[in-house]
């Protein structure tokens, strides 16, 4: 597997391989990962790290999967609390009443593609296949939140969301947060159609330009993870606080799960974040 970035380190390559921003590991109070497609026991299309439990896999295969993943990178199993993403842009507040939430407990609500909490020991999972994973700490409260942003959700500025729920709970100032963005399918491979490229578009108090790129045949490239950057910046984010993921879900689906490149036979990864 041939794997370099300038932001991101594959940690554990050789038995449960899971990747960590460089900027975040310098924070001593949060630990992070985000899983991939390798070091799990799950069979046939889902082989072999597959964190989602609703398409189809083995759920004691997709559970023994996130004991691997805790215990290569250090959470612990029982304080996992999952969202419930359907492209929309809810932020839900967790706390330790909610361990274990759609993970070793039923989901108990729908439509959650954003997690926020500011208790330790609760460990926020998200999930992806392609779609932008969020990562927001607030360095003076500790308070931690995890988003899913594809088109619809980042379009829909749920990176804003979050920074604005963050504020209004637990008293967060945006020029704190250090932010995280991806790994994703980057520019390089997300091409889209007009209809989508015009919503990019219609974020009309963004620089577009850099994130719409016509190729003159109808089509578009979409770069979503700058898309995101620019919407954190407005939302307060300071940009020097801001790590971009230089690693593409498609580029890499030797390690990653991504959708297109599975033309969507595939599992899951999870983006995990806890306050310890
Ligand atoms: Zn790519």
């Amino acid at each position: 597997m041939n794997f370099t970035s300038k932001t991101m380190r594959l940690q554990n390559a050789d038995t449960v391989p899971y990747l960590q921003f460089n900027s975040l590991s310098e924070l001593k109070f949060i630990r992070h990962a985000f899983s991939t497609r390798l070091g799990g026991v799950s069979e046939g299309e889902f082989t072999s790290m597959n964190t989602a439990f609703n398409r189809g896999d083995d759920p004691a295969h997709v559970t023994e999967n996130y004991r691997r993943i805790c215990a290569a990178a250090g959470f612990d199993f029982d304080s996992l609390v999952a969202s419930a993403q359907d492209h929309h842009t809810y932020v839900r507040a967790v706390t330790s009443a909610d361990r274990g939430v759609g993970i070793r407990k039923p989901r108990d609500r729908e439509s959650v593609d954003a997690l926020i909490t500011n208790e330790p020991g609760v460990t926020l999972v998200t999930y992806y296949a392609d779609c932008t994973p969020l990562f927001f700490v607030d360095t003076v409260t500790h308070a931690v939140g995890l988003a899913h942003a594809g088109w619809r959700g980042t379009v829909g500025r749920i990176g804003q969301k979050v920074v604005e729920k963050m504020t209004a709970l637990y008293g967060t100032d945006p020029k704190d947060i250090m932010a995280a963005i991806g790994p994703a399918i980057s520019v390089c491979c997300y091409e889209v159609d007009e209809p989508c490229a015009a919503q990019f578009l219609a974020l009309r108090d963004l620089d577009s330009d850099k994130f719409v790129f016509p190729k003159g045949n109808g089509k578009f490239m979409v770069d979503l993870l700058e898309t995101n950057r620019q919407i954190l910046v407005k939302a307060g984010v300071p940009a020097e606080n801001i790590a971009v993921s230089d690693v593409c879900t498609n580029c890499h689906s030797d390690l990653l799960w991504s959708h297109r490149a599975t033309k969507g036979h595939r599992g899951t990864m999870s983006a995990f974040l806890l306050q310890e």
